[in-house]
């Protein structure tokens, strides 16, 4: 039913200059984000905006997902950990990046967010992303290191235990600030860390110990 406005969104992107990479756009072309929307918004969901999912917060706009995944260069097999899991949405669209061989790891603070958003990747079968509850400004030490950590809210600065559990080499990506902020990605390589500004954004914030 939704194909159609999917395949729209999806040629939008690229023309657009968001989607630069085949694998992204097929992730966005086989990802039906009509499954992470609330019943009331439905008939939006292939609108480039972000969404209403309750406790006042939202399902990121797909260009930002787009500019999030291009930025982070995912490769399949990698290990990932996301902060702000929301919807689940741009956690399936990284599962398909990362395929079966890789794994994502989510963390939420809100547990009845976290709970519909397991229902909703259980609905596509989405079986490599582990969601869990708690306060991801301080990260998930447990499954550290990462390849790749992004954070879909908005934090005051880069939060020190993301750098310290990401692998070396790894990218992590964060929009610093406050609601109005600059996404920011961090690289480690030898050791050493390159930090580039990639340009405005608005997101909600990451509230927690590291966070606002
Ligand atoms: N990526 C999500 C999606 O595809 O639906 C959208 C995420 S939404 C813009 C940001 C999320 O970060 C919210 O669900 C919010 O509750 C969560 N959040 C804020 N601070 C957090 C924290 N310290 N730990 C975990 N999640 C947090």
């Amino acid at each position: 039913m939704f194909e159609q406005e999917r395949d729209r969104l999806v040629r939008n992107l690229c023309k657009e200059g968001y989607i630069k990479t085949k694998l992204v756009k097929q992730a966005f072309l086989t990802v039906p984000r009509e499954e992470f929307i609330p019943d009331f918004l439905k008939n939006y969901s292939y609108v480039d905006t972000p969404l209403d999912i309750g406790n006042g917060q939202t399902i990121s706009a797909p260009h930002m997902v787009a500019i999030m995944c291009e930025a982070l260069d995912i490769k399949k097999g990698q290990r990932i950990l996301e902060i702000g899991t929301g919807s689940g949405y741009h956690a399936a669209i990284v599962s398909q990046l990362v395929r079966e061989t890789g794994r994502i790891y989510t963390i939420e603070r809100f547990e009845s967010l976290a709970i519909k958003a397991k229902q909703n990747l259980q609905t596509i079968n989405c079986s490599n992303v582990i969601v869990e509850v708690g306060d991801g400004s301080c990260g998930l030490p447990l499954h550290q290191p990462y390849d790749r950590i992004y954070v879909t809210c908005a934090a005051p600065s880069i939060p020190q235990p993301l750098i310290d559990q990401l692998r070396d080499p790894g990218k992590l990506l964060v929009p610093v600030g406050d609601m109005y902020c600059e996404l920011t990605l961090l690289e480690k390589e030898k050791q050493k860390h390159t930090v580039h500004h990639l340009g405005g954004c608005v997101f909600v914030p990451l509230v927690g110990r590291y966070g606002h």
